[in-house]
Formats: C-alpha cells, sequence, structure tokens
C-alpha cells in the first residue's frame, strides 16, 4: 500500500483528470446549450472542477435514455444471476479505483482524502455489493385464493427513478439510492449536488465499464433549480429519491403533485439529541458527543448537535469533550494523514455557519470553547469544532440545523424534561441515550420519536438495518434490503382454472 503523505496526494492531483460532463446513454456529453460552470476547491480556494451546467434538454435526454432502456428490459429482464455479476463487478471497480474517487472526492467537498478513501469509498463499494448480492434472492408471492385460482403477486420495479443528492457523503447516498433502485431493475438518472458531481460521473462510466448497460444509470450534472427541478417536474418520472434539506423537499413533493404524481421519498434534515444521564460512562459519552457532532465537520444530517446532560455533570462532561476533540479530532489539510476533519463545502456555507454562531451568542449562548473560523492563510474554509452552553432549547442554534462543527448545550434535571426536550424538534431522524440504568435505556429509546436510536453509542450503523427520519426529517428508509420495496410495486396476475 502506498504511503499516503501530503506529497502523496499533492502529485495525484497534479495529474488527475476532473471529468465534468453529463454521463447519457453511456457516454460523456457537454450541456446542450454549451453552458458550464466553476467549482473552487474548499481545501485551498484554487480552481476546482469545471461541470457541464445541465438543464431542461440534458435531462429530457437522460430521462429518454433511462426510459429507452428500462423498455428494452435489457436490463430488468436479465437473468438474476448476471445482473449480480455485473454488479459485483461495479463494487469492484469502485475498489480498484479508490484512490481516484477518494482525490475527486475530496477536490470538491474538502473532508480529509484518507476519510474519503477509508469511509466514503469502502461504504460506496460495499453498498453496491450488498444491493448486488440481494438481485439474485428477491421471491414473488403467490396469494392464497384456493384451488381454482393461482394468483401471483410479484413485485415489479417502477421504471425511471430521478436520484437527487446532496453533497455531505455524496458517493455514500449516491450508493444508497442506486444499489437498490438498480438492483431491482429500474433505470437511473442521478442529479448530484453541483458541489458535488465529479465522483457521481466517475460512477456512471465504472458502471458501464463493469457491463451495465448504457442508460440504466445517467447522470446530469448543474443546479438544483435549473437540472433537479426539471428532474422532479418531469412526466416520464415515475419516483425521486431525493435526500437533502428539508425546505427542498417540500419542494419536491410540490413538483411530484404539480406533475405525474410521481412517488417520493425524502431523506432529509436533522437536530438530532444525545441525552446523558449522571450514571452513564461519561468517558464513553464524551466520546460519542465530540465525534458524533464533529465528524464531517458537522456536515451529517444524523450529527448529534443537541447535547442534553443532566445538570450535575454538565461540567465534567463538556470538559472530557474539549479534551477529546483537542487531543483525537485534528483538523488540517485535507491531505494531511493526521487530518480528521477538514474544510467546509464552501464559502457561502462557512459564512452561513458563522453567522449562525454569531446570532447564537447574541441570544446569550455562552461558547465554551472553538467554533471561529480557522487556517484562513490557506485560502480555504475552515471552521474549528466548538461548543455551546447555557442554552435553552428555544434558540436559534439548538433549533435551527447548522451543518457545521457546533455543539449545543442544554442540562436537565429529571428524564421527563430530557425526553420533552428531545422530542422538542420538527425532526426525528435520530437520537442517543447514555445511560447505565438499562431500563430506562429501553424506556428513553421507545419514547424517543427518531428513526434511529442508540443507547451508549452513536453513529453505528450497517447495511443491514434501514436509515431514515420520522416528522420533518421526511419519510422512506435507504439501507437494508426494505429500501428495495421502496422502487418497486406489486402487481396482481390472476389466473383462472376450470
Ligand atoms: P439541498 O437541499 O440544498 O440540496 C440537495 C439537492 O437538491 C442538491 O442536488 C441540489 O442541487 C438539489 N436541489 C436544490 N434545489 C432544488 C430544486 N428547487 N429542485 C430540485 N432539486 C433541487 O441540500 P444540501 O445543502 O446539498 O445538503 C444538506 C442537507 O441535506 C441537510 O439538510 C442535511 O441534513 C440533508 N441530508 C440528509 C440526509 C439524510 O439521510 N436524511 C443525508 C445527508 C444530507
Amino acid at each position: 500500500m502506498a504511503d499516503f503523505t501530503r506529497e502523496y496526494w499533492e502529485t495525484a492531483l497534479s495529474s488527475i483528470v476532473l471529468e465534468g460532463r453529463c454521463f447519457i446513454d453511456g457516454e460523456y456529453r457537454c450541456a446542450k446549450l454549451g453552458r458550464t460552470f466553476a467549482r473552487a476547491r474548499p481545501m485551498d480556494g484554487q480552481p476546482g472542477a469545471v461541470l457541464a451546467r445541465g438543464e431542461v434538454a440534458d435531462i429530457d435526454a437522460a430521462v429518454a435514455s433511462a426510459r429507452r432502456a428500462f423498455e428494452s428490459g435489457i436490463w430488468r429482464h436479465k437473468e438474476p444471476g448476471e445482473k449480480k455479476r455485473i454488479l459485483l463487478a461495479w463494487a469492484d471497480l469502485i475498489r480498484a479505483h479508490a484512490e481516484e474517487l477518494a482525490l475527486l472526492e475530496t477536490i470538491d467537498v474538502g473532508k480529509p482524502v484518507l476519510a474519503s478513501l477509508n469511509v466514503d469509498v469502502k461504504l460506496c463499494a460495499d453498498g453496491i455489493q450488498y444491493y448486488a448480492e440481494v438481485t439474485d434472492k428477491l421471491y414473488d408471492e403467490i396469494a392464497p385464493t384456493g384451488r381454482q385460482s393461482r394468483v401471483l403477486v410479484r413485485k415489479v420495479p417502477l421504471g425511471v427513478i430521478g436520484a437527487i443528492t446532496p453533497w455531505n457523503y455524496p458517493m455514500i447516498i449516491d450508493a444508497w439510492k442506486l444499489g437498490p433502485a438498480i438492483a431491482a431493475g429500474n433505470s437511473v438518472v442521478l442529479k448530484p449536488a453541483e458541489q458535488s458531481s465529479l465522483s457521481a460521473v466517475r460512477l456512471a462510466s465504472l458502471a458501464v465499464e463493469a457491463g451495465l448497460p448504457p442508460g440504466v444509470f445517467n447522470v446530469v450534472t448543474g443546479y438544483g433549480e435549473e437540472a433537479g427541478k426539471p428532474l422532479a417536474l418531469h412526466m416520464d418520472v415515475d419516483m425521486i429519491a431525493f435526500t437533502g434539506s428539508t425546505e427542498v423537499g417540500r419542494l419536491i413533493m410540490g413538483y411530484a403533485a404539480q406533475s405525474n404524481i410521481k412517488r417520493v421519498a425524502l431523506e432529509l434534515g436533522g437536530k438530532s439529541p444525545l441525552v446523558v444521564f449522571d450514571d452513564a460512562d461519561l468517558d464513553a459519552a464524551a466520546s460519542a458527543v465530540a465525534w458524533g457532532c464533529f465528524y464531517n465537520s458537522g456536515e451529517t444530517c444524523h450529527a448529534s448537535t443537541r447535547l442534553l446532560v443532566q445538570r450535575s455533570v454538565q461540567q465534567v462532561l463538556i470538559e472530557k469533550i474539549e479534551a477529546i476533540t483537542r487531543s483525537d479530532i485534528t483538523l488540517a489539510h485535507p491531505f494531511e494523514p493526521s487530518a480528521q476533519i477538514g474544510a467546509l463545502i464552501d464559502e457561502a456555507h462557512m459564512h452561513k455557519v458563522l453567522g449562525f454562531i454569531a446570532d447564537g451568542e447574541e441570544e446569550g449562548a455562552r461558547r465554551a470553547f472553538g467554533a471561529e473560523r480557522v487556517l484562513a492563510e490557506t485560502g480555504g474554509y475552515y471552521v474549528s469544532p466548538g461548543v455551546f452552553v447555557d442554552m435553552t432549547n428555544d434558540m436559534s442554534l439548538a433549533r435551527q440545523e447548522i451543518f457545521g462543527p457546533v455543539l449545543a448545550t442544554i442540562s436537565f434535571d429529571t428524564e421527563e424534561e430530557a425526553l420533552r426536550l428531545a422530542n422538542d424538534t420538527i425532526y426525528g431522524l435520530a437520537g442517543a441515550v447514555f445511560t447505565r440504568d438499562m431500563d430506562r435505556a429501553h424506556r428513553f429509546s421507545e419514547a424517543l420519536h427518531a428513526g434511529t436510536v442508540w443507547i451508549n453509542t452513536y453513529d453505528r450503523s450497517s447495511f443491514s438495518t434501514p436509515f431514515g427520519g420520522f416528522k420533518q426529517s421526511g419519510f422512506g428508509r435507504d439501507r437494508s434490503v426494505h429500501a428495495i420495496d421502496k422502487y418497486c410495486d406489486y402487481k396482481t396476475i390472476w389466473q383462472q382454472f376450470g
């Protein structure tokens, strides 16, 4: 294995190809109007990729290609074993190109390149492999209708899926959509976030190299309003699988209603509570809070951004969180091997995060440490992990999804109060409880209204567990075999005898 020094990645950067065209019908294509847009690299503000600025005509071409592939049956009618072989080959190619994909991801989004390599690329390949292996294990049903009939209840693919994804974990979230949608036999048009398209385009070319027929997986790069909106309004798209903000999720539902009543699955925002009782293992809790909130610079939908802590242990817990953050969660240039967190996605987002911090202080939240712009001399967009205390749950830092490395701390006295505070949010994506009292852990985890609840841990995940939210965190689940259901519907075929 290579020695992944900063110099190693600088050398790789000088020779990498930043392919920013759309990928439609098995080939790279410029936007029909010939327009492009440019990205600045979050790690240093230098010029990054130049990307095709896809619009209505490009979406139309991609949807037409996806529809042709679907209607021809070239993918959905393949033998399950053959589908599995092709999807496994795709996962292998992703692994074979892991360093290239990791570099593309880091150039786009500014996360440490070793995190891109060891987490994002790895989980993308694992996700495609997971659904490859499901492909030849899907059974249909025969309904219990009596001896005079044989009634098949078939699970059939929907057709053309539009996938719209965000920039925080692009490859992982793309795999969460592509794996089950394609394994089920659908065709996909993916509109990645305008901040993070490079890995999506490369994934599509690798899919074709692995043997996925042209048209089954297309990518249109571009802005949300110009490319995402026409995809969601398209009359020939059967479903939109969306991950992003609650604000845009609301628009997506409207577009579905205004057009062809396409199905919608929404993975949206969060403001997840991590609740620590005074009997908890405080070292374990501090580590979970720090990593749960600050990993990926806080740009994580299920980040543990609200710490609810029993009053008697608040001070000692905050001290432990500060110690772990300073010793373990190294913020550095993404090519540094020591970097655990890197830059925020872009300059505008950095200023938005700093604006939330300023507003919070004005409302009376007290900064315990961090939450400042750092490494400004690099030209990049870095904010240090920080903690606010002396807060109430109605302050903006406790209610808004900041999507930066900022922890809001609220203290409580009783279990009832903790539960009320934990559920007092418009979101319901995730949460956690730390206590040594297993009766309380059980009671609390049942009562916490969230798609995932961890007990004495945070952010553990597996492809075998569904992921998604309640309330305004959306509906529909990614991951696990259940995700396949969302891309299929039941069809009844009734055969009568005698
Ligand atoms: P965003 O909502 O701004 O953008 C998401 C995607 O929607 C992008 O591809 C964007 O181009 C597109 N888009 C924007 N406007 C559109 C429109 N009018 N029509 C169609 N498409 C449009 O979100 P973001 O800033 O990229 O990502 C951060 C958000 O994503 C956060 O709220 C975060 O919580 C959420 N998120 C949720 C999950 C989850 O699984 N629940 C995972 C990751 C991120």
